[in-house]
């Protein structure tokens, strides 16, 4: 789990950084706004501790950057600025929390450790697993043993449908409507074709049945 910290204070930014790598974190600091806003931007990081008053840009600022961006990477906002219009201000614009200074180091590890869990979980969901074949909905890869696929948006859009309707048999028209979405022309193959594909890239036909004049099943 990475932390990046954004803190002008020398004092804060060092006690917070060990604080962090001690629970097992790897924590990486930034000493105003515009560097943190490249860090959250570029880095791969999974929690932000920002502060408010930074010089080069202010704290909600950062914030309104990295939300622009990184729509999905928590901020935790720690700063000494704890009256509600701030507060709620940086609620607005997107915090998933908000310690007021002077903190509670415990309360602040805790309350970072709720958030990374939180957004772990998020992550886990958009993970869809049957019989051995996954769907990542973040990054759209599929992976069946050790073979890992980016599929096109086709191949995405029919895999997922069949994945969310697992044990159902699926029509070619059905799948022709709800990924290509135009009419059913009885003579196309494009499903067949794209099914097809999927299977040699995966390099195994895996859970993806064949139902045969029918079109395609995905067995519970
Ligand atoms: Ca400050």
């Amino acid at each position: 789990m990475r932390i990046l910290i954004i803190e002008d204070e020398p004092r804060i930014r060092d006690f917070l950084t060990r604080a962090f790598r001690a629970e097992g974190f790897t924590a990486t600091a930034a000493s105003d706004g515009n560097t943190g806003v490249r860090e959250a931007i570029s880095g791969d990081h999974d929690l932000v501790v920002l502060d408010l008053l930074l010089p080069g840009r202010n704290g909600l600022e950062v914030m309104a950057e990295i939300r622009a961006h990184q729509p999905d990477l928590p901020v935790l906002i720690l700063s000494a600025r704890a009256d509600l219009a701030t507060r709620l201000r940086g609620f607005e614009l997107g915090a998933v929390d908000y310690v007021a200074k002077p903190f509670s180091l415990d309360e602040l590890l805790a309350r970072a450790r709720v958030h990374l869990r939180r957004a772990h979980e998020l992550d886990r969901s958009l993970v869809i697993s049957v019989g051995g074949l996954s769907l990542n909905q973040t990054t759209r890869q599929a992976q069946l043993g050790d073979q890992v696929v980016d599929l096109s948006d086709r191949e995405f859009k029919l895999l997922r449908y069949l994945l969310t309707h697992v044990g159902e048999v699926v029509s070619r028209e059905r799948l022709l409507s709800e990924v290509w979405g135009y009419d059913f022309d009885p003579r196309s193959n494009v499903v067949d074709v794209c099914v097809r594909r999927i299977r040699r890239r995966l390099g195994s036909n895996g859970p993806i049945e064949t139902v045969r004049n029918v079109g395609y099943r995905i067995a519970a």
